[in-house]
């Protein structure tokens, strides 16, 4: 019998958060092993196959238009690229490949054919293959499947409340609608959030009940540590302290007891020995190679050390779930329908938000 519950409470979270830390690593590294092999972490890599100028407003985001950043932006990457960097990441290790578009929704067209090429080809490479591309129709949902995507990435970021204090051009339950149409499919979800921005403890909690209460529970949850990068809302955040992430990931394994947590940004600022406690916590899948997306991540090099003195294991693709078929794209059943679905826009006003933006514009 499944022993997931899917009526946590706010209340019940906290205090499993605030424990004794003995206590709750003992509690999570249990709850692990009666679920997973402790000795196995999954290696993914996260590639960014269109960086830059997102219309979005989100306060950590360096992709973000509005902003002045760094980031160099790039055209969506084309299906050879793709390919290239898969089968580098396949030979250093990684079962999964997730890739990101910094868009706000999928919009059927060439770009979206494209990239549905791209979930194609990398299924043909027996990798795992994740999208990220913001809101999704049903239909759309549907065609990623039918090509062979393995999960599809939708963060809740952060708890419903603390949620409008960090974007203002997206809705909490727009979150909620995409992560809902994805699972009228066989595509699993990935949903999980970032901690370090300003959030209270009530906050984690939150976002930990939204993502428990979903049922079925996500198959796997990115617990991000912030990344607070120039020119963004949250430019001045200060970093997480190790005992933070190693308290949220042990709650997150509790709570989400089946679930993949992934360790994912902020992992730069992390120890070996806070990577291990993670681990042990219940962690079991990190992001390789030396750019998340557009924030820095350890070498390939040296994870593969990390895992050599931790003896730990890189779990190989489909561990979890059978390979999906790829269907081609000739022979799909499902055309595209060209919907423009009515996203929520709630342009609230965030001060550092605006603040961030206005600074932008002065220096353009
Ligand atoms: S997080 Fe995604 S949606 Fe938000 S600004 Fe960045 S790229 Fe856009």
């Amino acid at each position: 019998m499944s022993t997931v519950r899917h009526n946590w409470t706010k209340e019940e979270i906290l205090e499993i958060y605030n424990k004794p830390f003995m206590d709750l690593l003992y509690e999570a590294a249990s709850v692990h092993r009666l679920h997973h092999d402790p000795n196995t972490v999954q290696v993914s890599t996260l590639l960014s196959i269109k960086t830059g100028g997102c219309p979005e407003d989100c306060g950590y985001c360096p992709q973000a238009a509005r902003y002045h950043t760094d980031i160099e932006g790039n055209d969506l990457m084309s299906v050879q690229q793709v390919k290239a960097q898969a089968l580098r990441a396949k030979s250093s290790g990684s079962s999964r490949v997730c890739m990101g578009a910094a868009w706000r929704n999928v919009k059927d067209g060439p770009e979206f054919d494209q990239v549905l090429e791209m979930v194609r080809t990398i299924n043909k490479l027996d990798m795992e293959v994740c999208c990220t591309l913001g809101m999704v129709t049903e239909n759309q949902a549907q065609r990623l499947a039918e090509a062979g995507l393995y999960a599809y990435n939708h963060n809740l970021d952060s708890s419903e409340e603390y949620y409008k204090e960090v974007i203002s051009t997206r809705g909490f339950k727009d979150r909620l609608e995409t992560i809902d149409n994805v699972r009228k499919t066989n595509v699993t979800v990935c949903s999980g959030g970032i901690i370090g921005m300003g959030e209270k403890t009530e906050d984690r909690a939150g976002m930990l009940v939204a993502l428990s209460t979903l049922d079925p529970q996500p198959e796997s949850t990115p617990i991000n540590a912030l990344v607070a990068v120039d020119g963004t809302p949250l430019e001045d955040q200060q970093p997480v302290s190790i005992w933070d992430m190693v308290r949220m990931v042990a709650t997150t394994r509790i709570v989400l007891p089946e679930t993949q947590v992934r360790l994912s940004a902020g992992r730069t600022q992390m120890s070996r020995e806070g990577q291990a406690m993670c681990f042990f916590a219940g962690a079991n899948s990190i992001f390789s190679g030396d750019k998340l997306l557009t924030t820095p991540n350890p070498d390939v090099n040296e994870d593969m050390e990390m895992f050599k003195l931790l003896g730990l294991n890189p779990q190989k693709p489909f561990t979890k779930k059978v390979q999906p078929q790829t269907v081609e794209a000739s022979d799909s059943q499902f055309e595209a329908l060209g919907e423009k679905p009515k996203w929520s826009r709630p342009e609230h006003k965030i001060e550092r938000n605006e603040e961030a933006k206005q600074k932008a514009k002065a220096l353009k």
